[in-house]
């Protein structure tokens, strides 16, 4: 039997649950070696960072509302409300932070911090929206979502663990991790669970909440080199979130009904037409308050901390059509450069892209389906094109239902 490997630094054995590699011949590490050392270089090259003088090239300009708005016109449809909120909140922000470092002695006026919330269904756009801010202002970003987190002593990754990926979105350069910006996706779903807090733990909702409390109103937080759970022994990074931006995002299912009952009005049951119920939903969205957030189960603290709030419609046929083609990554675009690479020609007809904007309604997909529509409808073609004799592809209105009928199992219509 081959002689079980043992760790060069620690000693520990080779066992199911200790790895231990060769490094080099006769030097051996353990998983657990390995990992301390990894994280106490994070650890190194942030320290490093944070030690430089700010010798970072002269921040840019900040564009204004206006100029942020026009650019995220580029990449998202529609959600002209989210974006002009967004637009303010964002140069507002970037306004504070530079503001701080003037040193006036005789301004008193502090510019509070001012966090995002947006409030809308799936697939509307909430972090493509995020993700556009960050692109265009060039900023650290991340995305993480608040299913995962769970309060401190409990399975599940460590709220600061959040803070880890906006550093390794920069390389660990906390300078500039201390300017970047944070989507926390699906904050809805840490909502308490009950009005009564204290019948059971609430692990995952208002535990959280409170620890996400700290770093929404900025203060520094010990970071986890490499995420996860906090180790007694582990080197941790000071992050100071204080220029930390937050946008927080959540489809907030259910709550039109909070809305409703404050507006004392009913929302349309079942019964009438799906037409009718969805306006109706649509109409209620744009007049949420952090009152009702409240009544849906963020603690007050968490909302107060969030003091932007703004809704984004569901996308109607005319907002899907318009994803398929106008946006700059935009699906069809993205397909014809495809088929462009290859030397090919890739159109598709008004007719065709109805029907797949039809497909998508139908399915109940929004935009998030698209893609997947159009994957579905073009994996023959792309499957056949390159390397065949054949130049010009057009996709028609007949194609389109014949390929979703044959994915799906339906039977082609004649
Ligand atoms: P969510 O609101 O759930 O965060 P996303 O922003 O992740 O939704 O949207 C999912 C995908 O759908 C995006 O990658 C994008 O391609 C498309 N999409 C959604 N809304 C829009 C929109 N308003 N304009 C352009 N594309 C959109």
């Amino acid at each position: 039997m081959a002689k079980k490997k043992s760790c060069s630094l620690c000693g520990s054995q080779e066992s199911a649950s200790n790895h231990v590699v060769e490094l080099a011949p006769g030097f051996n590490i353990c998983e657990e070696c390995g990992q301390y050392i990894e994280n106490a270089f994070n650890a190194d090259k942030a320290e490093r960072s944070a030690s430089k003088a700010s010798e970072a090239a002269p921040d840019k300009k900040i564009p204004t509302p206006k100029e942020i708005n026009d650019f995220l016109d580029k990449y998202v449809i529609g959600q002209q409300e989210a974006k002009k909120y967004l637009s303010v909140a964002v140069y507002n922000h970037y306004k504070r932070v530079e503001q701080q470092g003037d040193d006036n002695p005789d301004d008193d006026v502090d510019i509070e911090k001012s966090n995002i919330i947006m409030v809308g269904p799936t697939g509307t756009g909430k972090t493509l929206l995020a993700k556009s801010i960050a692109r265009l202002l060039d900023v650290p970003f991340t995305i993480v979502d608040a299913t995962v987190l769970t309060e401190a002593g409990y399975v599940g990754e460590d709220i600061e663990s959040l803070l880890t990926r906006l550093l390794q979105a920069c390389d660990y350069d906390v300078k500039k991790a201390e300017k970047g910006i944070v989507f926390i996706d699906e904050i809805d779903k840490i909502a308490r669970k009950s009005d009564n807090p204290s019948i059971t733990r609430d692990v995952s909702g208002e535990g959280v909440q409170q620890g996400l409390l700290k770093l929404l109103e900025g203060s520094t937080v010990l970071v986890p080199p490499n995420g996860g759970r906090k180790h007694p022994e582990q080197k941790l990074i000071a992050v100071d979130t204080k220029n930390i931006l937050f946008i927080c995002g959540g489809a907030f299912d259910g709550i039109e009904r909070k809305i409703a009952s404050r507006l004392n009005t009913r929302v349309v049951g079942y019964g009438q037409d799906e037409v009718a119920r969805k306006q109706h939903r649509e109409n209620l969205m744009r007049y949420v308050t952090p009152q009702d957030l409240k009544s849906f189960g963020l603690i007050p603290e968490i909302i107060g901390r969030l003091p932007i709030l703004t809704s984004l419609e569901p996308l109607d046929k005319k907002a899907l059509r318009r994803i398929l083609t106008e946006p700059k990554n935009a699906i069809i675009r993205q397909y014809k450069k495809l088929f462009q690479l290859d030397g090919k020609e890739l159109e598709f007809t008004d007719e065709a892209l109805d029907v797949i904007v039809d497909k998508a309604v139908e399915y109940k997909l929004g935009a998030r389906g698209l893609r997947s529509i159009v994957e579905t409808v073009m994996v023959d073609a792309m499957f056949d094109a390159p390397g065949s004799k054949q130049d010009t592809y057009t996709v028609d209105a007949d194609y389109v239902r014949s390929r979703i009928d044959k994915a799906y199992g339906l039977a082609p219509e004649v």
